[in-house]
């Protein structure tokens, strides 16, 4: 039978915002060693702002640019789609295209064919498969929003780059207070994300000593969070966006709840009711009070 303590436990937790699915996740809370957490979306608030689009090849204009970036990003659920859509709608572009075969690129992007043209949208990979170009001034725009920390973001139109733009996330306000005590806790804290080096190094800055890997792959996430289960009970944090694979083989899953998606909700083993990290630092409190209450 449950004992009392850790019902006590789960009954306190929910008062403080944070669904528990069981005493035994409260009590392995208490003996967390590594917490992996995603970046977009969980370190970060996940609200992107537009910062530039740049044309790059004479076949289309920015307006054009626009147009297949809101047809495509209109049939996404990334946290960058309704930035870019909004973008597109404040520059007079509607995503009234004609869109079919729209498909999810791991860890890249995304794809669809609009108006009877392929049209790809996503990171550096993306677009050095797509047969990426190296020209100066391309060359420039990227170093431009690399060095602030921005995530770049490529337009692929049958095969050929027309398109750069760049996309800024802020830090969640209570990130740094809530990875300070974690750590204060006796927790190694990971990041882990699919954004660029340039993107996690901007994060990496503002949140101190924390081990960073970045252009993860779904995939990567996974294995990474197996690693860190041989060193120690290990939570892995995230939006459930790109990450609900990770989520799922940590010890401790732990879904943000607003800003989370319905697949995070439901694999997860804990959710934050809001999505304030320090109910991460709460939870951990919690689950040593109710080890040491049943010890
Ligand atoms: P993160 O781990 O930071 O949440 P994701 O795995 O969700 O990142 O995505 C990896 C990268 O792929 C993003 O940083 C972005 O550059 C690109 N990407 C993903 N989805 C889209 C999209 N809908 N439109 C444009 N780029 C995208
Ligand atoms: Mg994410």
């Amino acid at each position: 039978s449950t004992p009392v303590v850790t019902t006590c436990g789960i009954a306190q937790a929910a008062r403080a915002g944070l669904l528990v699915r069981g005493g035994s996740y409260l009590e392995m809370l208490g003996k967390i060693k590594k917490i992996a957490m995603d970046k977009t979306g969980t370190l970060t608030e996940g609200h992107f702002r537009v910062l530039n689009i740049h044309a790059v090849d004479n076949s289309a204009d920015e307006k054009r640019i626009l147009h297949w970036i809101a047809c495509v990003e209109n049939k996404s659920s990334h946290p960058l789609a309704p930035a870019l859509v909004g973008y597109a709608r404040l520059s007079g572009v509607e995503p009234t295209g004609d869109v079919t075969d729209f498909e999810i690129i791991s860890g890249e992007g995304v794809s669809a064919v609009v108006d009877g043209h392929s049209v790809k949208i996503g990171n550096a990979r993306l677009a050095s498969r797509c047969g990426g170009f190296e020209d100066t001034r391309s060359q420039a725009i990227i170093e431009q929003c690399s060095s602030q920390g921005a995530t770049v973001g490529w337009v692929v139109v049958n095969e050929r780059v027309l398109g750069i733009f760049g996309v800024a996330d802020s830090l969640r306000p209570e990130a740094v207070e809530a990875v300070t005590n974690l750590k204060k806790m006796g927790a190694q804290v990971v990041m882990l994300t699919g954004d660029s080096d340039a993107a996690a190094a901007a994060v990496h800055s503002k949140l101190g000593d924390i081990e960073v890997h970045s252009q993860l792959l779904p995939e990567d996430k996974v294995n990474l969070v197996k690693e860190l289960k041989i060193h120690g009970v290990t939570a892995m944090i995230g939006d459930g966006i790109n990450d609900a694979p990770a989520l799922a083989v940590a010890d401790i899953g732990v879904a943000m709840g607003v800003a989370g998606s319905a697949v995070a909700m439901e694999t997860a083993d804990v959710a934050l009711m809001t999505n304030d990290l320090r109910k991460l630092v709460v939870a951990i409190k919690l689950g040593n009070s109710c080890r040491w209450k049943i010890i």
